[in-house]
């Protein structure tokens, strides 16, 4: 904790936050990037390993077709330009997990350049650049704990080394942890929905670094920055970025300089510590790697992959919304999966109230489905079965509580809702003059709401149908009610 005592002019100055965001997400091809070894995960240490991926003198890459492919894809998903004519680079460092002594990565002439992500920020839209797409291959993994010999010794586990990665580096534009926050779901969203990676954060299928500096609001030059590295999920990195925002100001205001560094967040904590000095690009000397043809992606291959390109998530709900008329937020809730927008855009076909089906979903089959562990394809009930529910409840035939109920009992039988409702099939009160009676009980024991009913306020109709309904215990035919009702208060 900073305590030089603070100089009054300093304590005055604005700060502002300037975020780039370094994101690795490791492509989904069963082998690896330069060697045809399994990309499987969990597998015994040192079983998916050859010449290659060993980094074994004379061992030569060979460049895996559709590791290209997917990294095309997810560049066209992300505004990218691909470039032509690529190349591989060589980046040299040390680490023992690392044996070649070098990663092939793709340095001045990466594989894509020059795209953006749209976030929602303060209220509006927000564009965020992305600077570059690249190519690479994953290292090894040290072992430091786990293992009988754990103490002693350090293991290397080699199956990870050599799968393909992309990564994705935005520009400086993100100027808060929320923006960060939003920036990464929107990057995991398009990814998935492109399907080239899992984005599964626990098994490191998806990294991420945080660049970070500060300066006085009005200031061009960028402050020094620290690089917060590999956090594990997206709510460490709003909280890294939130005490390395604080920590940056106290060292300026107290009139000492931020030290460029790389940093390591420690969650348990919530802080963040110093690493090592950050390197500098020139401190790894690329150079082309020699072992590698320049990779060309030509205007035939580029039209392929475009074909390949599903409706991304911005198009998706905005056409959502126009088509099936739904709101914005309903629109966000039904496509943070591709699986549940293709699931409820079944239903809200097969439905006569496409907004009555988004409602349901949200309001009785997502809680549930969160409540029991289940993902929208293990739903005992279908789409199919939404849509009957909703078309039932639409015509009036049930009513909403009955329908709760139904699905409850879908719930507890596992079983979908049209065979619930043949068996369940609700024994409904339609006979016209019992259902009179309970209209006349309540309107003579509310007699303020009718008042206010004949003076005008229609609304009023409502509370009498939920009154009425109560009273039957939710088994009067709605439509029914609502029709003698209308002719009681009316006539
Ligand atoms: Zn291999």
């Amino acid at each position: 904790m900073v305590t030089t005592p603070v100089a009054p002019a300093a304590a005055q100055t604005k700060y502002e936050p300037v975020i780039g965001l370094e994101v690795h997400v490791q492509l989904l091809t069963k082998t690896k990037i330069f060697c045809g070894c399994s990309t499987q995960f969990g597998n015994p240490p040192n079983t998916n390993v050859c010449p290659v991926c060993l980094g074994l003198p004379g061992a030569l890459p060979v460049l895996n077709r559709q590791a290209v492919e997917y990294a095309v894809l997810a560049a066209m998903a992300l505004n990218c330009e691909i470039r032509e004519n690529s190349i591989f680079a060589r980046k040299n460092y040390f680490y023992p997990d690392l044996p070649k002594g070098y990663q092939i990565s793709q340095y001045d002439k990466p594989i894509a350049e020059h795209g953006y992500i749209e976030i929602n920020a303060g209220g509006g839209r927000k564009r965020i650049g992305i600077t570059r797409l690249h190519m690479e291959e994953d290292a090894g993994k040290s072992l430091h704990d786990g293992l009988p010999d754990s103490n002693d010794w350090t293991s290397i586990d080699l199956n990870r080394s050599g799968t393909p990665l992309i990564e994705i580096v935005s520009e400086p534009d993100i100027a808060s942890p929320d923006e960060a926050w939003e920036y990464l779901t929107r990057l995991k969203e398009i990814i998935l929905y492109t399907g080239v990676s899992d984005c599964n954060m626990e098994e490191g299928s998806l990294r991420c670094d945080a660049n970070i500096s500060v300066r006085p609001v009005g200031q061009q030059k960028l402050g020094t920055k620290t690089e917060i590295k590999n956090v594990n999920s997206f709510r460490f990195i709003r909280q890294a970025l939130e005490y390395e925002i604080d920590r940056h100001i106290q060292v300026l205001r107290s009139g000492e300089t931020i030290t460029q560094e790389t940093r390591l967040y420690n969650a348990g904590e919530g802080r963040t510590y110093g690493m090592r000095s950050k390197e500098q690009a020139h401190d790894y000397r690329y150079f082309p790697e020699p072992d590698l043809l320049p990779l060309v992606v030509d205007e035939a291959w580029r039209q392929q992959i475009a074909a390949k390109l599903p409706e991304l998530p911005e198009a998706k709900r905005k056409r959502l919304v126009e088509r099936y008329g739904i709101t914005e937020a309903d629109a966000a809730t039904l496509t943070r999966t591709q699986a549940m927008a293709d699931q409820f855009e079944e239903a809200a076909l097969a439905a006569k109230n496409p907004k009555r089906v988004a409602n349901l979903v949200q309001a009785e089959l997502l809680g549930r489905l969160k409540a029991n562990n289940l993902e929208i394809e293990q739903s005992p009930i279908s789409m199919k079965g939404v849509a009957i529910s909703a078309d039932l409840v639409e015509s009036g035939a049930i009513s909403g509580k009955i329908l709760k109920d139904l699905y409850v009992l879908a719930f507890e039988r596992n079983e979908d809702f049209p065979a619930i409702y043949e068996k369940e099939k609700p024994q409904q009160i339609t006979d016209t003059s019992a259902i009179e009676k309970m209209i006349d009980e309540v309107i003579s024991a509310n007699p303020k709401q009718l008042e206010q009913y004949r003076a005008g306020k229609k609304t009023v109709a409502g509370f009498f149908v939920g009154q009425i309904m109560k009273a039957s215990k939710g088994q009067a035919n709605p439509a029914l009610v609502n029709e003698l009702l209308t002719k009681k208060l009316d006539g």
